[in-house]
């Protein structure tokens, strides 16, 4: 089989990737010249673990390609992937001019019967609106040629990407013809084999699924942080308490840490999307709006804490953030808390000295250059006459560093941590003043018997 994917950022290059992977025969374009010259050269726009290396294998087999010319590209393909970005306009509703864009291209190249899918998260009603552009487009080329749209929205997690799609919990896939649903089913056969299902449902449900999935991890992420904040106030420990509700099948276990609020690419504008859209058919999602606003005064929480601390008194102190990117695993910074937070502390007269494994040339390019921003080599420099260390993403290489270390290299034993790593009475043992989201704050052993 044959396929072209549109758009190769996070979900276009991982799922042509992954095609290429069992054997399709892939063609990734981009408009982005650079972008695609670099991958033409090994070079990858993005971090993801496993994902080098199987680019490589797939272009040295000749199985992936990749062109900036979508005319040559869709000929002879079996499926057209539209996987371009889908941000918020400034009302909030996603932004389909990439979408609508590709469509017409496609529309105006395709040389056969074609499905044409929406992998980009789409509301309800976009695959009518491709349907209709490329129509068009052959109607202006007085062509006959007939073609399919179908939605397939990518569950992908950044920093799981490849296992997530090799080995999906589920494919869901709206389509409107035997023809289409046939195509599909022989493209996703491969990603089967571990028994999880493809759902095959109408267009608008598979469009909305994707909406409401990410939606109800959002819900999960607030609800827990407003636990959380109110375990602070009450004398809770929310540790217990997630531990107390996860245990319940009917809850879960899963997605229910507190922390310093959702950000990424995905969460902060699908939710926003999907307000808008209720909005725009004269429904109010409320819980979403509290679950945005949730998470809006979450982000905040961190450096509410260190300002605490410091009783207010920022100015020409030094932080140490571990941790730039939205979560572990990824590079990617694209509302990422540690940018609020990195604000707020020089807004205060603060320095930074941040560190991520992955993350610091992103986090640059997004920050600029800042007098008072300095990035570390390893998490061990960026403590070095800082004041206070925060914990900002939850990568593991940070889940049980040599305290003793940072107890030295830290002008005061303090650790913020936004990520409920570490042990409140552990690090009082260890004589560090700790504050954890959810949990009680502790002041060093040492000081209270003092
Ligand atoms: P991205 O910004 O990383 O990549 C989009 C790419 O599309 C860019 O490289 C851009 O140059 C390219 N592009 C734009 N217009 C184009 C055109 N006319 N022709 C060819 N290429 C074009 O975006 P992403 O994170 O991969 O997200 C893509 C879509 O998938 C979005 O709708 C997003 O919501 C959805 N999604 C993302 C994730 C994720 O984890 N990133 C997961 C699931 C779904």
């Amino acid at each position: 089989m044959k396929i072209a994917v549109v758009g190769t950022g996070y979900v276009g290059l991982v799922t042509g990737t992954c095609f290429a992977e069992v054997g399709i025969d892939v063609t990734c374009i981009d408009v982005n010249v650079k972008k695609i010259e670099d991958l033409r050269q090994g070079i990858l726009p993005i971090y993801e673990p496993g994902l080098e290396e199987m680019v490589l294998r797939n272009v040295s087999k000749e199985r992936l390609q990749f062109s900036t010319d979508l005319a040559t590209a869709i000929k002879g393909c079996d499926a057209a992937f539209i996987a371009v970005g889908t941000p918020p306009g400034e009302d909030g509703s996603a932004d389909l001019k990439y979408v609508l864009g590709v469509a017409r291209e496609i529309g105006q190249h395709m040389d056969g019967y074609l499905v044409v899918v929406t992998k980009s998260t789409v509301p309800v009603g976009t695959a009518n609106k491709v349907k209709q552009a490329v129509t068009e487009e052959l109607q202006k080329r007085q062509s006959a040629l007939q073609f399919d749209v179908a939605s397939n929205p990518e569950f992908l997690k950044e920093g799981a990407a490849i296992e997530d799609f090799l080995k999906p919990d589920r494919i869901v896939i709206g389509v409107e013809s035997e023809k289409a649903e046939e195509v599909m089913q022989r493209l996703y056969k491969p990603f089967l084999l571990n028994g999880h299902p493809i759902i095959f449902m109408d267009v608008p449900s598979a469009e909305m699924t994707k909406y409401a999935a990410n939606s109800m991890l959002a819900t999960k992420i607030s609800f827990m942080n407003d636990i959380a904040n109110l375990c602070e106030i009450m004398g809770a420990d929310v540790n217990m308490v997630r531990r107390g509700i996860g245990s319940d099948t009917r809850i879960g276990n899963k997605f229910i840490y507190p922390g310093i609020g959702y950000g990424g690419s995905c969460f902060p504008k699908d939710v926003k999307a999907l307000i808008k859209t209720a909005s725009e058919n004269g429904y109010q999602m409320q819980i979403l709006q509290a679950v945005e606003s949730v998470n809006e005064n979450q982000k905040e929480v961190l450096f509410s804490k260190v300002k605490k601390h410091f009783k207010g008194e920022l100015a020409g102190k030094t932080f140490a953030l571990w941790g730039l990117s939205f979560k572990p695993k990824t590079d990617d910074m694209r509302e990422a808390p540690s940018l609020v937070i990195i604000e707020k502390l020089l807004a205060e007269g603060a320095k930074v000295k941040a560190y991520d494994p992955v993350a610091i040339k992103e986090a640059q390019h997004m920050l600029g250059e800042k007098e008072n921003v300095s990035y570390a080599k390893d998490e061990y420099e960026a403590l070095i006459d800082a004041d206070a260390l925060l914990i900002v993403t939850e990568w593991p290489e940070f889940r049980s560093p040599n305290f003793s270390v940072i107890g030295k290299l830290l002008k005061n034993k303090v650790i913020i941590d936004g990520r409920n790593i570490y042990d409140a009475k552990e690090m009082q043992t260890l004589g560090f003043c700790y504050y954890g989201i959810g949990v009680q704050e502790v002041q060093p052993l040492t000081e209270m018997t003092n």
